[in-house]
């Protein structure tokens, strides 16, 4: 595809498979919660994740005060918000309830694993070797990100700039006006999603300009992959970039049927589905 001129990716649930990876997080977390619980209210731990799972627009992950990202986002996000409902439901204070919450994280996250996609290696080294600008660009920390590529090891995995901190899920107001960020809506609607999706995510911003400010690159000619489509996705693509979800078994028809309703957009179940739509061999 000649009028890509760079490609930006996310990578945790886009490379990695998240819902394995955080399995042993899952399950210290509800081992955890329980001990904040009655016996009866922590038995209704699935029947909850039920209820978050049907009504993304009712449950979310909620950054000063509006929904940024869907509960099924990841799976940490996902127990995040079941362990609200059921902590609330216990009566414990909202304070109680975020420093519980804080502390199961502290504790669980770092049993997680690190599982990739079967196609990652494969679909990393084809980009690499097309010779485009390859950006990782995501809300993990830099290092992290790091060492997940150097575990995953692929050839010319020196040419893969990461772009840690991202903070994709805040909506700011960048430091410096620029007139692209200017033209975007506070909100755009998703038909199938009841709320509102916020659009102006400014540090997200920030770091796509400085890749197109390097690059020479503009919206127009970015290529962006990720898994989400509220977090990854809405806000470059309103920029006028091209975008692909690489969708998990949970992604909800109402994400694949939006980008594969935008000019250029696309979504495959597997990583490899990137490469055809740029048109690279994998
Ligand atoms: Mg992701």
């Amino acid at each position: 595809m000649s009028s890509i001129e760079c490609i930006v990716l996310d990578f945790d649930g886009t490379f990695t498979r998240v819902d394995e990876e955080a399995a042993p997080f899952v399950e210290a977390f509800r081992t955890g919660i329980a001990e904040h619980l009655s016996p009866e209210r922590a038995a209704r731990w699935d029947d909850a994740a039920k209820l978050v799972q049907a009504d993304p627009d009712r449950y979310g992950w909620e950054y000063e005060g509006v929904i940024v990202a869907p509960s099924h986002a990841d799976p940490y996000i996902r127990c995040t918000t079941i362990g609200q409902l059921l902590l609330a439901e216990e009566g414990h204070s909202p304070g109680r309830r975020t420093e519980i919450l804080q502390g199961l994280y502290k504790h669980a996250y770092p049993l997680s694993r690190t599982v990739f996609r079967p196609d990652a290696k494969m679909v990393v080294e084809a980009l690499v070797a097309s010779g485009l600008p390859l950006f990782v660009v995501s809300n993990s920390a830099t290092e992290h990100v790091r060492a997940k590529i150097d575990a995953l090891d692929p050839i010319g995995k020196s040419a893969i700039r990461v772009r840690g901190d991202a903070r994709k899920f805040v909506i700011h107001e960048p430091e410096k006006p620029h007139s692209l960020f200017t033209s975007l809506p506070e909100t755009m609607e998703l038909p199938g999603l009841g709320r509102p999706i916020h659009l102006r995510r400014g540090f997200y911003f920030e770091a796509l300009r400085k890749i197109w400010d390097e690059t020479g690159a503009g919206p127009e000619t970015t290529m962006v992959c990720g898994d989400i489509f509220e977090l990854d996705l809405a806000m470059p693509a309103r920029l006028g970039a091209r975008v692909h979800l690489v969708a998990r078994p949970e992604t909800p028809e109402y994400e694949r049927r939006a980008v594969r309703g935008m000019p250029g957009g696309s979504a495959s179940q597997d990583l490899g589905g990137l490469l055809l739509q740029l048109e690279l061999p994998g």
